[in-house]
Parts: C-alpha cells; sequence; structure tokens
C-alpha cells in the first residue's frame, strides 16, 4: 500500500524558469497538525490519528477554515481525526477496485469509450475521505517515460474517445510538462475529448495561468474539467476568478462532490453549494456516496439519509442545480443513481 506522494516530485519546475505563485503555495502546505492547530487557535481541541496518512493544507485553502471552530467543515476534509484509526467492518484500501481496472501501471479502464490516466499521485491538498488513499502511486511515478507506456496503450485502443487525466491531481504538474502529454493526447487520432479530474482551481486558484489555459484549450480535444468542491465556504472571490477565466477559455465546468459527515450533509449546505457553483458558471454534475475506503467511515452517511436531502433539494432548487447523487459500484460498467 501507498500513500500520496509529495507535491514536489510532480511540480519539478525546471531550474532555469521561475516559480510560479501556485507551486510557491505547494511549498509552503502546512503539513504538521500542531502548526495547523496553532494557526487556527485550536490547541488541544481536536485528538489526532496516528495513521500514516499525511496532513497537507495549503495556504489559501487554510484561509478559508474559520479560526476557532473545531467544527469548521474545510477543516474537517483535512484534519486526521483519531477516529480514522478506529477499524469499520466493509472499508477497505481499495473500495473501487482501481486494481481490477487497470490496463497497466497508471491506466485505468472502467467504461466504455473512456479511460483514465493516473497522471501523478501529489495532490495540492490531502483530502481525509479520499478513496485512493492507498493507491500504489510509487507503480506511476509523474514522468514521460511512465506516460509514454500509458499513451502507447490508448493509441492501441480505438473504442477509447475520452481520456480523464486523474491522480493525485494531475495539475500539480507543470504546464510545460502537462502541454507535452496533452499534445501527445490530441495526436492520437481517435480521442476527442481531454477530461481533467482536479480540485486545484479551488484549492490554489492562482493555478489558473495563462498557460494551462492555453494548453488546455489549445489542441482539437474538447476540454472539460471536472472539479471538486463540497461545501460553499471553499468557494470564495479568487475561487470564483479561477473558474471564470477557466469558463472564459473555453473549459467545460462541472463539479463532484462528496456527501460527508459534518460536511455538508445537510439540505441548506447542498443547496448552498450548488446555487453557488451555478453563479460562478460551473455545472453541479455528482454528488458520490462515500466510497468505503479504509480510515474514513467517520465521514459516512446513510444512503437514505442521502436520499431524503436529495428529495428536499429537487423540491427546493431549479433542476439544473441538482447534481446526480450517485455510488461506485465496482465491476458495474456505470455508476448507480441512487
Ligand atoms: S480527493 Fe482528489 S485532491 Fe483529495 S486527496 Fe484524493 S485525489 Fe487528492
Amino acid at each position: 500500500m501507498s500513500i500520496l506522494a509529495s507535491p514536489q516530485s510532480a511540480v519539478r519546475p525546471r531550474s532555469d524558469r521561475p516559480v510560479a505563485a501556485w507551486q510557491l503555495e505547494l511549498r509552503q502546505a502546512i503539513r504538521d497538525p500542531e502548526v495547523l492547530l496553532s494557526v487556527l487557535r485550536l490547541e488541544a481541541a481536536c485528538a489526532l490519528a496516528a495513521g500514516q496518512f499525511p496532513l497537507f493544507v495549503p495556504p489559501s485553502y487554510l484561509a478559508r477554515i474559520e479560526h476557532g471552530n473545531p467544527a469548521d467543515p474545510l477543516l474537517r476534509q483535512v484534519w486526521p481525526a483519531a477516529e480514522e484509526d478506529t477499524p469499520s467492518p466493509g472499508f477497505t484500501a481499495d473500495p473501487v477496485h482501481d486494481a481490477q481496472s487497470a490496463l497497466q501501471p497508471g491506466l485505468l479502464k472502467k467504461y466504455a469509450g473512456r479511460a483514465l490516466m493516473v497522471v501523478t499521485g501529489a495532490c495540492a491538498i490531502h483530502c481525509r475521505y479520499c478513496f485512493r488513499r492507498h493507491f500504489p502511486y510509487d507503480e506511476t511515478p509523474p514522468s514521460e517515460a511512465a506516460w509514454s507506456n500509458s499513451l502507447q496503450a490508448i493509441a492501441q485502443d480505438s473504442s477509447i474517445e475520452e481520456i480523464i487525466l486523474s491522480g493525485g491531481d494531475p495539475l500539480t504538474v507543470t504546464d510545460e510538462r502537462l502541454a507535452w502529454l496533452i499534445n501527445r493526447l490530441a495526436d492520437i487520432p481517435h480521442l476527442k475529448r481531454l477530461r481533467v479530474h482536479t480540485r486545484l482551481p479551488i484549492m490554489i486558484p492562482s493555478r489558473a495561468t495563462k498557460d494551462l489555459l492555453e494548453c488546455l484549450t489549445g489542441t482539437r480535444l474538447t476540454p472539460i474539467m471536472v472539479i471538486h468542491a463540497n461545501h460553499a465556504q471553499e468557494l470564495d472571490d479568487a475561487v470564483a476568478d479561477s473558474l471564470d477565466r477557466l469558463r472564459r477559455a473555453g473549459v467545460l465546468l462541472l463539479n463532484q462532490a462528496v456527501l460527508l459527515r459534518g460536511v455538508n450533509d445537510s439540505l441548506e449546505a447542498q443547496a448552498e453549494l450548488n446555487l453557488r457553483l451555478i453563479d460562478l458558471g460551473v455545472t453541479p454534475y455528482y454528488l458520490h456516496q462515500l466510497d468505503r475506503v479504509q480510515g474514513a467511515a467517520h465521514f459516512e452517511v446513510p444512503i437514505d439519509e442521502g436520499r431524503r436531502i436529495m428529495a428536499e433539494l429537487r423540491r427546493r432548487l431549479p433542476g439544473y442545480a441538482v447534481p446526480r447523487y450517485v455510488q461506485e459500484i465496482p465491476g458495474e460498467f456505470h455508476k448507480a443513481v441512487l
């Protein structure tokens, strides 16, 4: 088993290039729980897990956490709570059976017409409920050599029309290296769409650089970005600006969220999140039932409760603002709508 890799392994700026603002933020991320508690004035308020999944919180996300509030919904997503160490029956290291969908290390194919590249194991934040928190990222280093194997396999399978760049977070890779990868993907004639799964425009809004916009929109592939916001408090003015730049450049923006106990398990939280997304030009796409990954049982909301929240949400919001409530069931050909 492995944990998420250090972002530095993905960033690797060339020594002759200035370090971008978003790269500096990654370097300045808080990794020490004691420091986080001290900054948030929460000493002795939160018990700590002894587990191996490290804390990682970039400054711009930290700035959105309310000081002195141990129940803050953004803090809960990143705090290594002691409950992570409690064994929970049915919660496993690979809840969605990624290992069985691997065509080769770093390339997964679960659904018709689509393949998913694990571009890197690095992230801009460590979400405690992440279903890939135990993924063997050491088998898929963020290197052109590893990507080339995946490119070759994609080129040989003409049924693949859409490539999903995932991880970790693919936007922890520099623009220069992303452009290399995307240009090679665009050279594969049967690919039509480029989808990027990322939390970076939310975690570090300065990540939406001019070079990034160019490499996402500069090929014949249709660019789609699936961001990941779980609470309206994540969507401040800087994030709004970052999403606006992406949208104006021609990137289709969708959001996926996870239903999380203590974060967004209420009608009010869901209504506020999805209306804010609509106002920022992002279509609410999925609300995921939690994948039952080891260490995340304290985040689980029973499906019946999720259905009740969704029923109330449908009564309150226009249809376009209501995401589909879904669950990934290993071995199925599509996600189950709950
Ligand atoms: S949910 Fe996404 S951003 Fe969060 S730790 Fe997992 S891969 Fe990284």
